[in-house]
């Protein structure tokens, strides 16, 4: 397996970081990250100590979708080693991930780009993407 497992994002801009977010709250077990990268999240195996197989990754990413509130919005596929997510409902995949703009005051703005997000959270795990260059 390679050191690097892509999950490609289609349909949707914006799933990148609460995924890799998300997905990252599971690979630390393994000693694992998630990053988001552009229609993307890099899962880097470099570091980790335990190589999950396909099936593993498989069942952390719709564990992953499941908490975000998209997995009845999304179909997952395994393509080789990359897995593929198709967003068959980006509408409602966008007001899951409050991407609703009902919601303009408390917004949280990145410094370093135009990325905006209603949660705290997610603009931290964000604003390390800028530093990890990966
Ligand atoms: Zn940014």
């Amino acid at each position: 397996m390679k050191d690097v497992v892509y999950i490609t994002i289609d349909g949707i801009r914006g799933l990148e970081v609460p995924l890799a977010a998300r997905l990252t709250e599971h690979l630390v077990d393994l000693g694992a990250i998630a990053v988001a990268k552009e229609g993307a999240v890099a899962v880097d195996l470099s570091v980790s100590w335990s190589r999950p197989s396909p099936t593993v990754l498989l069942g952390l990413l719709h564990n992953a979708l499941r908490e975000l509130g998209v997995s009845e919005y999304c179909r997952v596929e395994v393509d080789g080693e990359t897995l593929r997510v198709f967003v068959t409902d980006p509408d409602s995949v966008r007001i899951a991930i409050g991407g609703d703009r009902s919601q303009p005051s408390g917004l949280h703005v990145c410094p370093h780009c135009s990325y905006t997000t209603p949660y705290e959270e997610l603009l931290r795990e964000h604003v390390k993407l800028h530093y990890i260059g990966l």
